[in-house]
């Protein structure tokens, strides 16, 4: 069986995925990041972490047959397949505050924070996604600079699911940096058995 799921721009989606299922995270027009984050189904407490990712893996990098843990450091999802190989492990999603910080135009911008959160009906405080496609140069001497991602339309990720878990993904806001190449657009998720 194979699902589709359209996730506009500057939106975002809750998707249950089974043990075992695969999930496909396709940049559909190039240059958008995708905020990927996820609970263990029915068991919320337990969540994808980008900090235990980080510690496990002993890298601030992922690449294939990479493993992304959760808080209770154990293995939520494995990478199979990557076209890109340029994705962020170190940004919270964004949020009216970040927005406030940079740009001063906080007040009702959408945001993956909120848009994750709804979609999952939850109020995490923060959220630590797997932000695929997020170009983070990160410079000898500890400086980050966020550049235009490295995506070109149609690039994925695949992943297989190690738990039940819940999705909740949002095709990031930020239309004011090079984040996003300097616009939103909707990107796609596919789910096999
Ligand atoms: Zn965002």
């Amino acid at each position: 069986m194979k699902h589709e799921f359209l996730i506009d721009a500057c939106s975002g989606k809750s998707i249950d995925v089974k043990e075992n299922q695969t999930i496909t995270v396709i940049d559909l027009y190039g240059g958008q990041v995708v905020d990927f984050f996820a609970e263990a189904l029915r068991k919320p407490n337990e969540f994808l972490s980008a900090g235990v990712t980080i510690d496990c893996n002993e890298s601030l990098r992922l690449g294939i047959n990479s493993i992304i843990y959760t808080n209770l450091y154990r293995p939520m999802f494995q990478i199979l397949a990557d076209d890109v190989g340029e994705h962020d492990l170190l940004h919270p999603c964004c949020r009216p505050e970040m927005y406030d910080f940079f740009y001063h135009n906080g007040d009702g911008h959408p945001n993956c924070l909120d848009n994750i959160n709804n979609c999952l009906k939850n109020q995490r405080p923060i959220i630590h996604p797997v932000n695929f496609f997020m170009y983070t140069k990160i410079n000898t001497d500890g400086t980050i600079s966020v550049e235009s991602p490295l995506s070109k339309a149609g690039d994925s990720v695949t992943l297989r699911a190690l738990m039940d878990v819940r999705l909740g993904v949002a095709s990031c806001s930020v239309s004011e940096s090079k984040c996003n190449s300097g616009k939103c657009s909707p990107v796609k998720i596919v789910i096999e058995d």
